[in-house]
């Protein structure tokens, strides 16, 4: 078990693990798996060698490159790590782990990395991400053409990160999650842009998003989202689990998110940082990509918005 320190960056020692799920080598996977569900990772030899062959899935090229995406998805995990190391002062860390999930079947359609909160256990130090596979796509094709990552898949760990610091605020907005009230679903869908919004933070302070320029374009499309949901919610006091995903399944969070997160914070904690955020959003609204440092401050305060207050901010 190991605490860390902010002002000792010792990623090595943490020793993150990443595994392939399945993993044709391990006996417990070994009977059921087929070799269509890795004949799409660049790099795999599926081709038919005739009856003498042995199966592709224990080809030594093939055991290779399971070795090889083991070692990319730890690098990438590792830096991302040490990018937003100063946050993590004082978590304790025993385990790192990442499921790469071969056959996305862990994975949601459109994620490319998710934190396992309900998997991870802070007080015991265990954490669980898994790695989805486009975001391996783009790993194993960065790698095999020495090209260099877009800014979105260069902060997808980061933003991972991020919702493992905000574990406790997480849990209980998961609760609003597998409620089925609709007035609890109309509070996921709000504390969803600061779930979201905070992590998300990342990569529009690092320069993405392009689509929303400035806080008014992104307070003007919250505000018709809101009162759509809202419309949505008020049908029944009940929702199915249909009704559900048709008001929360939506990237506005992600790119809203981050915007009226910042909007919150310059007010936040009786203005006490409102120099600060006025700054920083004047640069984001000039296209500049905010200093590494101050990103950090940023999101240190962010992730003091607790969850109710946002809902009641925002509602
Ligand atoms: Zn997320």
């Amino acid at each position: 078990m190991k605490k860390i320190s902010k002002d000792l960056v010792d990623v090595s020692n943490l020793k993150a693990h990443a595994y392939l799920h399945p993993h044709p080598l391990d006996p417990d996977s070994y009977a059921d798996i087929e070799v269509d569900w890795f004949s799409w990772i660049p790099g795999f030899d599926s081709r038919d060698l005739g009856d003498e062959d042995e199966e592709p899935l224990f080809r030594d090229n093939n055991i290779q490159l399971y070795n090889k995406i083991e070692e990319i998805a730890v690098e990438r995990f590792n830096a991302a790590l040490e990018n937003v190391w100063p946050l993590l002062d004082s978590l304790l860390i025993n385990n790192l782990s990442i499921t790469i999930d071969v056959t996305g079947d862990i994975s949601g359609p459109s994620a490319l990395a998710s934190y396992l909160y309900d998997h991870s256990d802070p007080q015991k130090g265990n954490y669980f991400f898994s790695l989805a596979p486009s975001y391996l796509h783009k790993l194993l094709v960065a790698s095999n053409n020495g090209t260099e990552l877009d800014l979105k898949y260069h902060t997808t760990w980061e933003h991972e990160f991020i919702h493992l610091i905000d574990h406790r605020s997480i849990e209980k907005s998961s609760v609003f999650r597998h409620s089925n009230l609709s007035i609890d679903c109309l509070r996921c869908y709000i504390v969803n842009y600061r779930d979201e919004g905070i992590p998300e933070l990342y990569y529009l302070l690092k320069g993405g998003w392009p689509e929303i320029k400035n806080v008014q374009m992104a307070l003007d499309k919250f505000t018709i989202c809101l009162a759509e949901a809202k419309q949505k919610c008020s049908a029944s006091t009940e929702l199915t689990y249909k009704q559900k995903q048709e008001v929360l399944k939506t990237y506005d969070f992600y790119e809203l998110g981050p915007w009226i997160v910042l909007n919150m914070l310059k007010t936040f904690e009786g203005g006490y940082h409102e120099e600060l955020i006025t700054s920083v959003i004047e640069q984001v609204e000039a296209g500049k990509v905010i200093e590494h440092d101050v990103i950090l401050q940023v999101l240190e305060i962010a992730l003091r918005i607790k969850p109710d207050e946002f809902i009641l901010t925002y509602s």
